[in-house]
């Protein structure tokens, strides 16, 4: 099985056209066609966890976390990247990352995260939706049109995803159409279901030949958001609740800001509706706070605690690391379901602060 077959069983189900347009996400080190001999899955890719695969004699490592945000200038073995970059090549090991990619698709981190501390699956949504069905766009365009068309999608919303940019791809594609060589760029990205019309409405009018496939993708519930909302099966306190973060997440120390019993209490100081965002989610504070009475993230930051008290939300700050790590177990039963190769997860502790 090569690398690239191995890393195709995650982007079925967490498309990387889904990544923030700041987000680097994929291919981070190596050769996609490279037979793989073992898989590691981290959250990290931190240097000890470079090493377990070594250990484990494997040669890949899947990571939420990507090594790579900036373009490298130089391969400086002594800088903190550039040295884990170089210590890959040279034991041949390849590094691919899944990050914002499996933070908005409701199965991934969120829905680990829901998953390990009890909510119900089948009450679970995004906290944040980002399109209610989306769909996968091709479209083979003349290439003198090329930049015309660019920027029509653009205007259109091809690659929008929620607030962020639009972020889609032109390819050349020529080729033979029957006896006649055509030369034309391929434009590929995802078209959420509100801007469809409108997509459609930019690639009219550009002549007859201009074949356009559209692919519903199938992710769970066709719904992609950051954050999961869901339900308890029975109303937890307060306390019970931060015993059950200490105890599903292995996170010694956790914060709370103390709100209000939610709406939906069965009694004083009791939650049933859940919010939860692995990793960095003060942000969604707000919304948070719309949907429930109860939220779980990973850092919520001082202004966002602020915040959420002002709106009488209780949040739980587990870390970030703790809060992220359900979605190792995930991302590893996704590839043994279908991978003949052995796959591993990390049982490093990555996180960088201790409780002193
Ligand atoms: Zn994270």
């Amino acid at each position: 099985m090569q690398a690239q077959d191995v890393v195709q069983i995650i982007q079925e189900r967490a498309p990387l056209d889904l990544a923030a347009s700041w987000d680097h996400v994929g291919w981070q080190v190596g050769d996609p066609q490279a037979p793989v001999r073992g898989v590691l899955v981290a959250l990290d890719p931190a240097e000890t966890v470079i090493q377990e695969a070594q250990d484990r004699n494997c040669n890949l490592i899947i990571t939420h976390h990507p090594l790579l945000f900036q373009p490298l200038r130089a391969l400086d073995p002594m800088s903190p990247v550039g040295r884990r970059v170089a210590r890959l090549v040279r034991q041949d090991m390849g590094l691919w990352s899944a990050h914002t990619n499996l933070d908005c698709v409701l199965d991934g981190v969120n829905g680990a995260l829901a998953h390990a501390l009890g909510l119900d699956p089948a009450s679970l949504r995004p906290l944040v939706p980002l399109a209610q069905g989306a769909y996968r766009l091709e479209a083979w365009v003349p290439e003198a049109l090329t930049d015309m068309v660019q920027d029509r999608l653009r205007a259109a919303g091809l690659g929008t995803v929620g607030d962020q940019g639009a972020r889609f791809w032109e390819l050349p594609a020529n080729g033979y159409a029957g006896s006649s060589f055509l030369e034309e760029t391929a434009f590929v990205g995802i078209v959420s279901a509100d801007r469809l019309t409108a997509v459609r409405a930019a690639l009219a009018g550009l002549g007859p030949a201009v074949p356009v496939h559209l692919t519903p993708l199938a992710h769970h519930r066709g719904v992609v958001g950051w954050g999961a909302v869901g339900e308890l099966p029975v109303s937890l306190t307060r306390a019970e609740l931060v015993d059950r973060v200490r105890e599903r997440l292995g996170a010694a120390h956790v914060r709370v800001v103390p709100g209000m019993p939610g709406p939906d209490a069965a009694g004083p100081d009791a939650y049933r509706t859940i919010t939860v965002c692995g990793g960095s989610g003060g942000s969604y504070v707000p919304d948070a706070a719309r949907a429930a009475a109860l939220y779980v993230t990973g850092e919520c930051g001082y202004h966002h605690a602020q915040d959420a008290q002002l709106l009488g939300l209780t949040v739980i700050e587990a870390g970030h690391f703790y809060t992220e790590r359900p979605v190792v177990a995930r991302l590893a039963a996704w590839l043994r379901f279908r991978a003949d190769v052995p796959v591993y997860e990390s049982q490093l502790d990555t996180a960088p602060f201790v409780t002193a």
